[in-house]
């Protein structure tokens, strides 16, 4: 019981003193270990780097996203200058260009930084959420990568070497427009138009989710007259020497979306009236190559990101938890909310181990995901690629899915401050997470896709030896129901055909995708687990 006492003297400032000073790898020994295990030799080199980005990560960045984030910050759009010049420029706080110009410095799509070196920061990067980072720099990501293959003129050279090096010490940022009005899922439906003029193509028509819309290149699709087939280009914002002029390349920036999350990012409607266009990789190979190449390093960025805002939403609720106290008790103390903390501490480990071993996986393939199920290669080579690319749609659905679940389950630990969005970031990191869900390919689209590939592949691949192999090493009681699931549910013809039999398919299948990627991340988080740790 208490007395009345008018000067109410609560105060967070505990917390808030240990969450000031709290740096996000050092206070993460689960996550070097994580680290030692799957990088191996590299560890050495790579604990030093984490430090150096971790000081700069959890500091100084972590308040610059947070300033950025108050309403009054969001980006605008000053569509005409003052001599009625249209310029589409897209207005941004100056933290958020202090962050970025910081962040792109550290050329993580450098030739000199290991992928390894590159997937630590970004897993440091990305628990300071969205911040107008994340997309920008997977999109770059996806951008450098199309281009190590194809940049096969002086124009797509330079714009490799101004993304990954930098030209002057500025280095270049990407993103990604496929989306149109009639379809984002259906990228085929598409129907901006690639025109070829005067020895150059030009791109007219309407794009009408362009995010990271700051960028200086965007990876775009567009139908050649006359074809039915999707290619990829890329597009330059501004023609040499009309950056500074600020003339877009034949190309406006109709609004900015007022959306629900990832708000300091601009997601943007905007129209092609020419705009030049670089041929990235032959005509006919658009979407194979824009799921192939670009696609695949999106939605590892999304399992990368669900980990990385997992991992700060449960050092954040196990902290606030062990300060606030409710009926005398600290509430840690209450058997509901320990339960809840392991629980979410729980998905939040076994989503960085699975993340990590998925990575080292992809990074064994040679060529990653851009040779199709249909290539020619060794059964075994195939067999590999098509576990990998499974397991990148899946682990997108799930880590999405099962991030917001952490978040809303971390925030109920701060109970009513939980949701006040200048209490902590986790209101921020919880509505970013909900758009982790929909970009990069949606839960339905990937469920469907995911089910389709199992079909087309079963004559050489049968669903049952796919489990297996993913599971190598789990337990067989794991594995075992997992493989009679996968066989029957593979043998229903097809997810969009109608009636209530394929509903009833579609529920087991949507669970079956979600069991079978979290025996995974336990088997990884097992293998981590059981490895003598060096720290
Ligand atoms: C904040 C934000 C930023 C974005 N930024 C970009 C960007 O920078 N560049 C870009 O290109 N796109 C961007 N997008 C677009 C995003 O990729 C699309 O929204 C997404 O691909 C889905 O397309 P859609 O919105 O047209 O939905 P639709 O395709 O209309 O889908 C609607 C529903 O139908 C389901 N559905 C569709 N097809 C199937 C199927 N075959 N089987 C089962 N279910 C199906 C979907 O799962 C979904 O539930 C962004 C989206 C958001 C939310």
């Amino acid at each position: 019981m208490s007395l009345p006492d008018p000067n109410n003297a609560y105060s967070f400032d505990d917390f808030l003193e240990w969450r000031n000073n709290a740096d996000y790898f050092l206070e993460d020994p689960f996550f070097q270990r994580v680290v030692q295990f799957y990088a191996k030799k590299e560890w050495p080199r790579l604990e030093k780097e984490a430090k150096q980005l971790s000081a700069k990560v959890s500091f100084a960045w972590k308040n610059l996203a947070d300033q950025a984030a108050v309403p009054e910050k969001r980006p605008y759009m000053v569509h005409y200058d003052g001599h009625n010049h249209r310029i589409d420029r897209i207005v941004r706080p100056l933290e958020t260009l202090t962050m970025e110009k910081e962040v792109f410095a550290e050329k993580l799509f450098s030739s000199d930084t290991s992928p390894f070196e590159k997937l630590v920061k970004m897993y440091l990067i990305y628990q300071n959420g969205e911040a107008c980072i994340s997309c920008p720099l997977t999109c770059t990501e996806g951008l450098v990568a199309l281009l190590e293959y194809y940049a096969d003129t002086p124009e797509l050279k330079q714009i490799l070497l101004h993304c990954k090096e930098g030209i002057n010490g500025d280095i270049a940022i990407g993103s990604q427009f496929l989306s149109e009005i009639q379809g984002g899922s259906d990228v085929p439906a598409n129907l901006v138009e690639a025109v070829e003029q005067d020895g150059s193509w030009r791109l007219y028509g309407d794009k009408f989710f362009c995010s990271a819309t700051h960028a200086d290149y965007a990876v775009v699709t567009a139908k050649p007259r006359g074809s039915e087939k999707v290619a990829l280009f890329v597009v330059p914002a501004w023609l040499e020497g009309n950056k500074e002029k600020e003339i877009r390349n034949n190309y406006t920036i109709n609004k900015i979306k007022w959306k629900m999350g990832t708000s300091e990012l601009s997601t943007a409607e905007i129209s092609y009236n020419g705009a030049i266009a670089y041929p990235a990789g032959p005509l006919e190979r658009g979407v194979a190559n824009v799921a192939g190449i670009v696609l695949t390093y999106s939605r590892l960025t999304v399992g990368i990101t669900s980990a990385a805002f997992m991992a700060r939403a449960v050092r954040e609720a196990k902290a606030y938890s062990k300060k606030r106290s409710a009926f005398t008790l600290p509430i840690k103390n209450f058997p509901l909310v320990k339960l809840q903390l392991n629980q979410i501490e729980t998905m939040s480990r076994r989503t960085v181990a699975g993340t990590f071993k998925l990575y080292k996986a992809f990074l064994s393939l040679d060529d990653g995901l851009k040779k199709g199920m249909d290539a020619d290669e060794p059964m075994e080579m195939k067999q590999k690629r098509f576990t990998t690319r499974e397991l990148i749609m899946l682990q997108k659905i799930t880590s999405s899915w099962d991030c917001t679940d952490v978040l809303r389950t971390a925030m109920s630990i701060f109970g009513g401050h939980g949701v006040m969005e200048d209490f902590s970031s986790l209101p921020r990191l919880y509505r970013d997470a909900a758009i982790n869900e929909l970009w990069e390919g949606p839960r339905n689209v990937l469920l469907t896709q995911i089910h389709r590939d199992f079909k087309r592949a079963a004559s050489w691949y049968a669903p049952g030896h796919v489990v297996a192999d993913i599971l190598k090493g789990a337990d067989t009681a794991i594995i075992t129901p997992l493989q009679k699931e996968a066989k029957e549910l593979v043998a229903h013809p097809d997810l969009t055909m109608p009636g209530k039999e394929t509903m009833k398919i579609c529920e087991r299948w949507d669970r079956f995708c979600h069991d079978l990627t979290h025996a995974f991340q336990d088997l990884a988080l097992m293998e981590v687990e059981k490895n003598p740790v060096f720290l």
